[in-house]
């Protein structure tokens, strides 16, 4: 599969020959018994989306046209056009939609969703606007606004303004009147702006109807005002455009207000429909200022999409005239039923819950009572819940955040789901509420100066961020076990404990000992001893051992003399047993550096590490995994040749990459990114000169570009001399240069000089060992350090003879 071990991402081989039927079919079953069905004991419960199972009409439609695959790319609902075929059946459904909506006359087509349909929305709005003499071109919204807006005003790089969610949830009127004030003041007197009003009905998460009506009169009166302003609005009813004209016909949140220029719906979404499709409308005349010539295709596209699936507009046409308003109406009634029956589902498990049934809509909003408003996350995965935050008038008056989940009474669920849902959620919260909350750790006395560091902070940066206490241990729970779910370690409200280590006549040492608890010292992710200006030893527990990529335990040296770009941080990697895994050079910054890895069979050079990335409190995160090249040079008992046996190019390094995930993009721990992985062959007792002229055979056209930290875009040329690897880097735009060498016989002494302790069982463990052990390490790792110091540009690794020759001697 395409994950690989080391946390990267590859392609898979195109397979050359196809599976046997059987095992075709195994696999694809195999993947079907992981997508839930709807009803047996074990699906999950879809109460906290939208979603719902597609009517069977729709599906027969789709299936029978799909095997003729009709193509209805274009707009079918002019005159003249949709006559024949699902171009007919397109046209009819959605002019049907239109009459729902209640326009005189509409354009509009099939898309592959509101996404999609709000995208084409702003996308006429701007370009109307901008026929009207528009400059510049706002969008305006709630901050309540589905992302989708967000991502249209990003596509069409169109200025988004939202307005801030107020008490109500809603964009009121007021607000969007205030805001065209304040944009009309931006604007000079021989200016014009224009701005797309996007409101909403039914709002993703609280399934609450903007009032249309009223801020489409605020727009009238501004269009027949006069003024710098010419408005465009947009209405996003993905969710409610579907449910209202059946349930609540009078709501008006369509064309019957003449301020209303563009309506996207979402049958898949709320229309029993399956996936993809949304329909988008707009009034006559607005569709051309999106039209493009297609000259060979002999027609003029107005649509976002190109070719568009004619199957679907004949399952949506079966269930326009199959189900009709009649249909959809009782579909509904029974969903407002169960809405309600959720609603005292809710109240009668925790009475003291805010519980906003959306008039008209099939959503519940309910804050809980307990736990901040969290429910248990057992009952979250089987339900599908999910919460969010909002603003919040609490009924004295007082205003802030609050928690809020919303549940869909959408027409798959059956009462029994509703009543096991009912006593699941009266069982967990009763819970909930026996449990005492767990008090916030207390804040620790203010520490000594040289501690402040400490306590902050840990040699390895991955340990600024960890799971809740709790919940450290990764085979508890193998699937949520991401960086998603870590937190920053002082969020938690945790920090290191650090105290002086005193010698056995009570006098201190200079030494300092620290863990999150040292009462505990090797229950808890890690336990250090450290000379603050000169060397740290952190042994992992159990939990951080299983995670970790470089061993159990890990010696820095980083003093006396500071860490400079020339000056590099060394650090020993131990396993479990006590083995030396490798140690590792690390020039450049703690949070960006090229650093060099040597291992007893292998040496890894790594170029633009980049850790810059972890932050208290960004969202943007790396943990050090993202390194522009990274050469990994393996080592057989011979004299064979050195040899390229693979480049993989897996991003440009001469473009701007995106180079660090946000969080909610992590899935798995660890996660790696690289431009370009080098991978190498040599023995080594290799002596000769390699390559022995011209360029390094590199498996691929052109240079080895690289972003490194020391020296920004570089070219990298290794080459193998003396019985040893250099990595040449070359500056593009400069003139630096910098070179690595590593002796192909160094990784084998590095074990006999760095002996190790046992440290599997952690919790047996005495911190005065781990002190002993720091003290006798560092003699042998300090003397590293100094013999790497870069001399004009070139980093020489090495054990120092006085160094090496003690070894010998033990
Ligand atoms: C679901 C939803 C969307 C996005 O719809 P897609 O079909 O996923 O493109 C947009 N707006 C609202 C209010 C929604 O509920």
């Amino acid at each position: 599969m395409a994950d690989l071990e080391d946390g990267s991402t590859e392609t898979d081989a195109f397979p050359d020959v196809p599976l046997p039927g059987p095992e075709l079919a195994r696999v694809l079953d195999a993947r079907l018994a992981e997508v839930p069905g709807w009803h047996a004991p074990d699906d999950p419960v879809r109460l906290g989306f939208a979603m719902t199972a597609p009517h069977a009409l729709a599906l027969d439609a789709f299936g029978r046209f799909a095997e003729r695959n009709p193509n209805n790319v274009g707009v079918h609902t002019r005159f003249g056009d949709g006559v024949r075929g699902t171009r007919r059946l397109e046209r009819e459904a959605v002019l049907a939609l239109a009459g729902l909506l209640h326009a005189d006359a509409a354009d509009g087509y099939l898309t592959g969703g509101a996404n999609e349909g709000t995208l084409a929305g702003l996308r006429v709005g701007r370009n109307a606007l901008r026929a009207a003499g528009a400059g510049r071109v706002v969008v305006l919204a709630s901050a309540l606004t589905h992302h989708s807006v967000a991502k249209a005003a990003e596509i069409l790089d169109l200025e988004l303004r939202l307005c801030p969610a107020g008490p109500s949830w809603l964009l009121e009127a007021g607000a969007v009147d205030a805001a065209l004030d304040a944009l009309a003041a931006e604007t000079g007197a021989d200016a014009r702006t224009g701005v797309v009003v996007v409101s909403t009905a039914g709002y993703y998460n609280t399934g609450l109807v903007d009032p249309v009506d009223a801020i489409a009169g605020v727009l009238a009166g501004r269009a027949a005002g006069g003024g710098n302003l010419s408005v465009f609005h947009h209405v996003d009813a993905a969710h409610g455009g579907m449910i209202l004209p059946f349930t609540a016909p009078e709501v008006p949140f369509d064309f019957r207000s003449p301020y209303v220029h563009s309506i996207v719906l979402d049958p898949h979404k709320s229309g029993l429909m399956p996936y993809s499709c949304g329909v988008f409308l707009c009034r006559k005349g607005l569709l051309g200022h999106g039209a493009v010539p297609a000259p060979m295709s002999g027609f003029v596209d107005e649509t976002i999409s190109g070719s568009r699936s004619g199957a679907m507009a004949a399952a949506l046409w079966s269930l326009v005239f199959g189900l009709a308003a009649d249909g959809y109406r009782e579909v509904f009634r029974d969903c407002l039923r169960v809405r309600d029956r959720l609603a005292d589902a809710i109240r009668a498990a925790d009475p003291d819950a805010v519980v906003l049934p959306s008039p008209g809509n099939t959503v519940v909003v309910a804050g809980f009572s307990h736990g901040d408003g969290r429910l248990p996350a057992e009952l979250a995965e089987r339900y599908r819940l999910v919460g969010n935050t909002l603003p919040w008038t609490a009924p004295d008056g007082s205003t802030g955040d609050r928690l809020f989940h919303h549940f869909y009474a959408m027409p798959h669920l059956t009462p029994a789901q509703v009543d096991g849902f009912a006593a699941a959620l009266a069982g967990s919260l009763a819970d909930a509420a026996r449990t005492p909350r767990r008090d916030a750790p207390a804040a620790p006395a203010a520490p000594a100066a040289e501690l402040r560091d400490l306590r902050r902070s840990s040699v390895c940066l991955r340990h600024l961020v960890v799971h809740p206490p709790g919940r450290r241990d990764p085979d508890d729970h193998p699937h949520a076990y991401s960086f998603h779910t870590f937190q920053d370690r002082a969020g938690l409200g945790e920090q290191l404990a650090a105290r002086p280590w005193t010698g056995d006549d009570g006098s201190p040492t200079g030494l300092y000992v620290y863990a999150p608890d040292l009462e505990a010292p090797f229950a808890n992710e890690l336990f250090g001893v450290t000379d603050p200006g000169r060397y740290s030893l952190e042994v992992l527990d159990r939990n951080q051992q299983k995670l970790s990529l470089v061993g159990a335990a890990h010696f820095a040296v980083f003093g006396p003399e500071p860490r400079t770009p020339d000056r590099p941080v060394v650090l020993a990697n131990f396993h479990a047993d006590g083995t030396l895994r490798s140690v590792e050079y690390k020039y450049g910054d703690r949070r960006y550096n090229d650093e060099v890895q040597v291992f007893a069979d292998h040496v890894v050079v790594k170029i633009g590490k980049d850790a810059r990335s972890v932050r208290r409190d960004g969202d943007d995160y790396s943990f050090s995994l993202d390194t522009s090249l990274e050469l990994r040079l393996r080592l057989t008992d011979d004299d064979a040749v050195p040899r390229i046996t693979r480049v993989a190019r897996h991003a440009d390094p001469a473009l701007p990459r995106r180079r660090h995930l946000l969080r909610g993009q992590y899935r798995r721990f660890p996660n790696r990114f690289f431009d370009t992985v080098v991978d190498m062959t040599a023995g080594r007792r290799h002596e000769a000169r390699w390559p022995a002229a011209g360029p390094v055979p590199s498996g691929s056209e052109g240079p080895l570009l690289a972003r490194s930290a020391l020296l920004d875009l570089v070219r990298v040329t290794p080459s193998v001399s003396g019985g040893a690897l250099s990595v040449r880097l070359t500056a593009v735009g400069g003139p630096g240069t910098a070179a690595f060498t590593v002796p192909l016989g160094l990784g084998a002494r590095l074990p006999g000089l760095l002996p190790g302790i046992a440290v599997g069982e952690p919790e047996t463990l005495d911190p005065a060992e781990v002190v002993a052990w720091a003290a006798r390490l560092h003699p042998r790792l300090g003397p590293l350090r100094e013999a790497a110091l870069a001399r004009g540009g070139q980093r020489r690794l090495s054990v120092p003879d006085e160094v090496a020759g003690r070894t010998e001697r033990t």
